[in-house]
């Protein structure tokens, strides 16, 4: 993931390459093409703003809720480039739009799109819009437009392979500073309309950095800082076990009565914990 800078600052772009990060969600949640495309985007997207916070222990999480048969996407990024996410429904097959262009606005359907960032404030900042599309992209420049009234262009693309891996992955996010010049702005939406699509990009070859220098045709752009993206999950038996412990002594003890072994499932990445009625005993005592 690369950040840059450009027009005199007026201009802020972040650009990733995420296709090994999508890769690693498909394989978590055994998506289906659609919904690897659909929970990529909003991953991608979610490493580059995540990567916009400063602190380390900022944390930020997407989620769109929509009437498709995806129900809905939650993705949570953290400052330094991590992120986690899940589908509401992982096996969606619903027909491209055309061959090669997954149907991803279909999936989605209709609904909102919640922006929440954790500061370590009082009150995590929360900002919703209805979606536009549910192709993601341009929900998110509506958002921040909307919701930030920040001028935006968001472009993020997921090619799944013959093979239903992740062939390629990415995008870019362009912000104009609030003082932008009209003719600074007028000549990156000239840019932006000449861009192909991210996916295209990626198969020709092009890197974060090089999408930034396209975008950025005719200006002087400084790229500040790299860093990586990944799809991490922080769960742990730990977590579970606190997470156990907090729905109380009636609940806990009802469980180790039936007598049977328990599995939580982290839902940010699949991960199986089991218990047995003896290390439920171990949680109760500990309350
Ligand atoms: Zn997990």
């Amino acid at each position: 993931m690369v950040h840059a800078s450009g027009a005199g600052g007026q201009v802020r772009i972040y650009a990733a390459y995420t296709k090994n990060l999508v890769e690693k969600a498909r394989i978590a949640h055994d998506t289906t093409p659609v919904v690897t495309a659909a929970l990529g985007r909003l991953l991608t997207a979610g490493a580059m703003m995540g990567s916009m916070m400063k602190g380390e222990n900022d944390v930020m999480t997407l989620r769109i809720k929509g009437d498709g048969p995806v129900q809905s996407l939650t993705v949570t990024a953290r400052s330094n480039g991590n992120v986690k996410g899940y589908p509401g429904q992982p096996h969606v097959d619903i027909p491209p739009l055309r061959p090669g262009k997954l149907n991803v606005g279909g999936a989605v359907g209709k609904g909102t799109l919640t922006v929440i960032r954790d500061l370590g404030l009082k009150e995590p900042y929360s900002g919703s819009v209805d979606l536009v599309s549910g192709e993601i992209a341009e929900d998110l420049s509506y958002y921040y437009a909307v919701s930030e009234q920040t001028g935006s262009a968001v472009a993020l693309g997921v090619l799944v392979d013959t093979d239903l891996s992740v062939r390629q992955a990415g995008g870019y996010i362009l912000q104009m500073m609030p003082f932008a010049e009209e003719e600074v702005i007028e000549r990156l939406e000239r840019n932006i309309a000449q861009m192909p699509p991210v996916t295209t990009l990626l198969e020709n070859g092009e890197t974060p950095e090089s999408m930034i220098r396209m975008v950025m045709d005719g200006f002087d752009t400084e790229i500040y800082e790299r860093l990586p993206a990944d799809f991490v999950c922080d769960c742990s038996r730990e977590r579970v076990e606190r997470s156990i412990i907090s729905i109380g002594k009636k609940d806990l003890q009802e469980m180790i009565d039936d007598g049977e072994e328990i599995e939580v499932n982290c839902q940010f990445c699949g991960k199986h914990y089991r218990m047995t009625p003896d290390e439920l005993k171990g949680l109760l005592a500990r309350l």
